[in-house]
């Protein structure tokens, strides 16, 4: 796999790349069919990217749910090594939605960052939890945090940050590749297939299988984005219906029919459990060990 012709207009349409050397890494796809860009370790300028970002003064938003254990569980290291790792030195401001706002741990951030509690509802099932992020997160952008970020990146909790996730990463939409589906075959994915829901693709269709746990991309982007898979569910919940893997199902939806500006390699939020990898030099976000019995009852 190499890099497409169409690589150099996707860098020169793009604000935010440092991309600079999409053929730094000829053993990986570092370009899509429609000409994004699929960002590796390697393939861009952290610096550049920081630079351009800088000049636009930028505000980013990273927003996180931690509902139920969820919170004691992965908030305080998420956003402890987000204030190591994400976006340093760039204008964040983090929102964490959860059911209680006065457990949010009290994490010491750099000059430049916030941190806003948004109150949400406790949903009973963890898919509801998970579901009705889209819904939240479209009223949020249609709020305060639309009105205070340029960007935005949206992911779960049960993660950490382990390495430089910078504004290389920005686009006006953005995907993650999820790191166990990367290299399976197109018919061997798991969207859902059931043609029933308003998430399911036919045979044939879809790009790649995107991870729901980091999503991205301009506020107005994102706001059409929430808004078709908040629908989506809420049309298959009409039917009685329930996609294979809820928001994420709808997600991939969204994304085979509005192709994503950008997509993030899975070097950006890579599972330890699947091993190392010759192509997996740097992670960035590391999925956290899920203890499901304590957390899913
Ligand atoms: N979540 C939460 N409480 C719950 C269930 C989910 O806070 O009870 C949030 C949390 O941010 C979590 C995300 O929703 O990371 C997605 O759920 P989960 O990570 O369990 O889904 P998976 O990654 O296993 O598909
Ligand atoms: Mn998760």
């Amino acid at each position: 796999m190499g890099v497409c012709p169409s690589a150099r207009m996707a860098l020169l349409r793009d604000n935010f790349t440092g991309l600079l050397h999409p053929w730094a890494r000829p053993e990986v796809l570092t370009c899509t069919s429609w000409g994004a860009p699929i960002i590796w370790d390697g393939t861009f300028d952290p610096a550049v990217a920081q630079r351009e970002a800088l000049q636009q003064n930028l505000t980013i938003g990273l927003t996180v749910f931690a509902v139920g254990r969820y919170l004691e569980k992965y908030l305080a290291r998420f956003l402890e090594t987000a204030e190591q790792h994400f976006m340093v030195g760039q204008r964040v401001v983090y929102y964490v939605f959860t059911e209680r706002p006065d457990a949010v741990p009290r994490v010491a951030l750099a000059p430049g960052r916030l941190l806003r509690v948004e109150r949400v509802a406790r949903e009973r099932r963890w898919q509801d939890v998970s579901m009705q992020r889209m819904h939240t997160l479209h009223e949020a952008l249609g709020g305060r945090l639309g009105r205070e970020a340029r960007f935005v990146f949206c992911m779960d909790v049960d993660q950490y940050f382990h390495g430089a996730f910078g504004p290389e990463a920005l686009a006006e939409s953005v995907a993650q590749l999820h790191s166990w589906h990367y290299r399976w075959p197109r018919w061997l994915l798991p969207y859902e297939r059931d043609a029933r829901s308003a998430a399911a693709l036919a045979p044939g269709e879809g790009d790649f299988y995107y991870h729901a746990a980091v999503f991205g991309g301009s506020v107005a982007a994102l706001r059409g984005l929430t808004a078709h898979c908040a629908r989506g569910q809420r049309r298959d919940r009409e039917l009685g219906l329930e996609a294979r893997w809820h928001d994420e199902s709808h997600l991939n939806k969204f994304f085979w029919l509005h192709k994503p500006a950008k997509v993030l390699s899975p070097e950006f939020c890579w599972s330890p459990d699947i091993g190392s990898r010759a192509e997996i030099r740097r992670p960035r976000l590391l999925w956290a060990p899920k203890e499901y019995a304590l957390l899913r009852d």
